[in-house]
Order: C-alpha cells, then sequence, then structure tokens
C-alpha cells in the first residue's frame, strides 16, 4: 500500500496510507476530500448549536 508521503508540520513525509484511486491520505487531500467535507460539515453542525443556545 503506498503512503501519502506529503510534507506535514515537522518536516517529514506523511505516514498515513493514501485513499485508494489518490495519491493522498485523507488529511492531505484538501479541504473538499469526503474527511474534511466530514470535519467541516461537524463544524457547522457545532456553530449551529451555539447559535440556538445563543438565542434562547
Ligand atoms: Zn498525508
Amino acid at each position: 500500500m503506498a503512503k501519502c508521503s506529503a510534507k506535514t508540520k515537522t518536516g517529514r513525509p506523511c505516514q498515513r496510507k493514501v485513499v485508494t484511486g489518490t495519491s493522498r491520505c485523507p488529511i492531505h487531500q484538501g479541504p473538499w476530500s469526503a474527511y474534511g467535507v466530514a470535519q467541516r460539515k461537524e463544524k457547522e453542525a457545532k456553530e449551529k448549536k451555539r447559535k440556538i443556545r445563543k438565542k434562547r
């Protein structure tokens, strides 16, 4: 199985396994990868809850 090997914050190549059909791991595919979208949705859901709480 190929490794992502994108540069991480520490300067070392990423050791995560790539997602099948791509050349990057879920984290390094960018904001529009399934992983990125899922995280954004979670964040938005949290913010929505917060707004509702603020209202009342
Ligand atoms: Zn990676």
